[in-house]
């Protein structure tokens, strides 16, 4: 599959159009989902391009999981979590829909189960109210 440059994550990246940002570095960028499966549900995405995993660079792992494991300990923390559910697909037979490679990071809770894959757009106040709770955990980890 070849790399369509105009889909939404490089468009995030280019910061052509918006996103709740959390954290960016030289290699990637993470921000919150507009159709979370829970609350606190978000993505990590390399800035270096591919569609998904398998046909990255694996120079982009490092980055990419450094920053996943990153997230999945603030959002645990910022969400009081009992797990972290970490999600990436390839291809859309496999339920991918954005084809630049993200990983998605999701706090969990015992008996609360996942809302629709690409589902629901939420309330914008409620992602910026997450969010913040995520920049705070983020803020505590470097303090
Ligand atoms: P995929 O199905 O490709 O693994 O996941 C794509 C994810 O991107 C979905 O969870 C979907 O909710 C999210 N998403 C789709 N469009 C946008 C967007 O414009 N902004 C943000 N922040 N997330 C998006």
């Amino acid at each position: 599959m070849v790399y369509d440059d105009q889909n939404i994550f490089a468009k995030i990246i280019r910061g052509q159009i918006p996103c709740e940002k959390l954290f960016e570095n030289e290699y990637v960028l993470a921000f919150m989902d507009i159709m979370p499966q829970v609350d606190g549900h978000c993505l990590v995405v390399p800035k270096r391009t591919s569609t998904g995993l398998l046909d990255a660079d694996p120079d982009v792992f490092s980055p990419l999981f450094a920053a996943v494991q990153r997230l999945g300990k603030a959002t645990q923390s910022a969400f009081d979590a009992d797990g972290v559910t970490i999600m990436q697909f390839n291809g859309a037979a496999a339920g991918q829909t954005v084809f630049h490679l993200h990983v998605h990071v999701m706090p969990r809770h015992s008996g609360v189960p996942l809302k629709t894959h690409s589902g629901t757009m939420e309330d914008i106040e409620i992602i910026k109210k997450n969010a913040d709770l995520i920049r705070k955990a983020l803020a505590m980890q470097e303090g």
